[in-house]
């Protein structure tokens, strides 16, 4: 993806979701979507969260059912190629 597409998607995130889009784009920016063997996970300000397309262990989501930040954290690295790949399994951490 070249440089500008990024910006577009970057700019189409934020106002689309405002803070939370901002929350989206500082994360995948920040290398804190990280896709292991097993799950993806999102790196959140308290804690860190499982992830998918439709899905994430937080509160927010679980409780709330609305889609959090760590989704669209999600959906947006993956968009702009900046998910982070380890040569690991997310349960072994635990
Ligand atoms: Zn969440």
């Amino acid at each position: 993806m070249g440089e500008r597409d990024a910006e577009e998607v970057i700019a189409e995130v934020c106002r689309l979701y405002g803070e939370k889009g901002e929350k989206a784009v500082r994360a995948a920016r920040n290398g804190h979507v990280i896709q292991y063997h097993d799950f993806c996970v999102v790196i959140g300000t308290t804690d860190t969260y499982v992830v998918d397309e439709g899905f994430c262990t937080c509160g927010d989501f679980m409780y709330r059912e609305s889609q959090c930040w760590h989704i669209l954290a999600f959906r947006t690295a993956k968009a702009l190629g900046m998910i982070v790949q380890r040569d690991e399994w997310y349960m072994d951490l635990l």
